[in-house]
């Protein structure tokens, strides 16, 4: 661990939410975490690109990463982001760019998650994942509680045989189109492991931080015997995330990349206890 963290080229103040620069030094992170009992989900940061020339480099990254992970034997998968391969570019680059990374999983066996964003890309890319989880298992798609159309999303979802992470939902949407209060979003999310415990076989990822919401899954768990497994971000409940596994398969979302600054402002400013975090760390305490 000491190694790994003198050897990385992110700052301490960093380092909680971010694995390194490197897919060396993510894969230490993964090798590190895994001996714990927590599998990784490694996403390269980078977002919102407007020219083809990103898409590709960050495609043929995650291509090599998915070598790499094979390599290194670990049970680690990967997550996109739509708009690094190409979907603000259109729809069919972002196609081609996700099917390039879907066939290389395919030859290692390995999955693919595919991250949501933001509404007007939600067609897109729960058709391109239909498209992939209708050939074969190894690919996944994050769907939002937030959104007021995805009771509906996942009932067309249930059949396909892919796995689907829920979550609260990170963009902020119109009301018209979505719940706004916390209070209304946390009865959605319920409402939703509800609907996918119910009606999908397995294939259920629950994808929050809030004790709330993972004590509900477990009940429905226990109710329905339905597979599910837990995903939280790096520098999260990390705690929690090591306690969870001893029971309960848990997965560990961890960005990685050259593009940390902004994805690490963005987590320390969302809580006042990663603000605090943050701050100690500079003051040196
Ligand atoms: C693995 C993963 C993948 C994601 N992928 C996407 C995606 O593709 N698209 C998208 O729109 N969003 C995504 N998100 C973000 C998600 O939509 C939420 O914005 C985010 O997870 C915050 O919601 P929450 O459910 O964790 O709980 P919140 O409503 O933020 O918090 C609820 C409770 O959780 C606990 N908690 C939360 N954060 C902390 C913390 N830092 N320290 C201690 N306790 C805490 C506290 O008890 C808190 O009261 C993803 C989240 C995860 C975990």
């Amino acid at each position: 661990m000491f190694q790994a963290k003198l050897a990385c080229m992110i700052p301490p103040i960093a380092s909680r939410f971010v694995a390194g620069e490197t897919p060396a030094e993510l894969l230490e992170h993964a090798r590190q975490l895994e001996a714990r009992g927590v599998r990784t989900i490694c996403n390269r940061l980078g977002e919102h690109y407007e020219r083809p020339e990103p898409a590709i480099e960050d495609r043929d990254a995650y291509c090599e990463l998915l070598t790499d992970i094979a390599n290194a034997g670990l049970g680690a998968c990967i997550s996109v982001k739509p708009s690094q391969i190409g979907i603000g570019i259109d729809e069919a680059t972002f196609r081609e760019n996700l099917r390039v990374i879907v066939d290389r999983a395919a030859e290692h066996d390995q999955f693919v998650w595919i991250d949501m964003e933001d509404h007007p890309t939600t067609d897109v890319t729960l058709d391109a994942y239909a498209e992939h989880a209708r050939e074969h298992e190894g690919v996944g798609v994050c769907i939002q509680a937030n959104l007021k159309r995805t009771p509906e999303d996942l009932h067309r979802l249930a059949d396909l045989p892919g796995k689907v992470r829920l979550v609260k939902g990170a963009y902020d949407e119109p009301a018209a189109i979505a719940h706004r209060e916390n209070q209304q979003v946390n009865e959605a999310y319920r409402d939703c492991l509800d609907l996918m415990f119910e009606q999908f076989g397995g294939g259920i990822a629950v994808g929050s931080h809030d004790p709330a919401m993972i004590e509900h899954a477990i009940e429905r768990h226990d109710e329905h015997g339905t597979d599910f497994e837990i995903q939280m971000l790096m520098g999260v409940r990390e705690e929690a995330q090591v306690e969870l596994a001893e029971k309960y398969d848990v997965w560990q979302y961890a960005p990685y990349g050259g593009k940390w600054l902004s994805y690490f402002s963005r987590r320390a400013m969302e809580r006042k206890e990663n603000l605090a975090f943050a701050l100690r760390a500079v003051a040196g305490r």
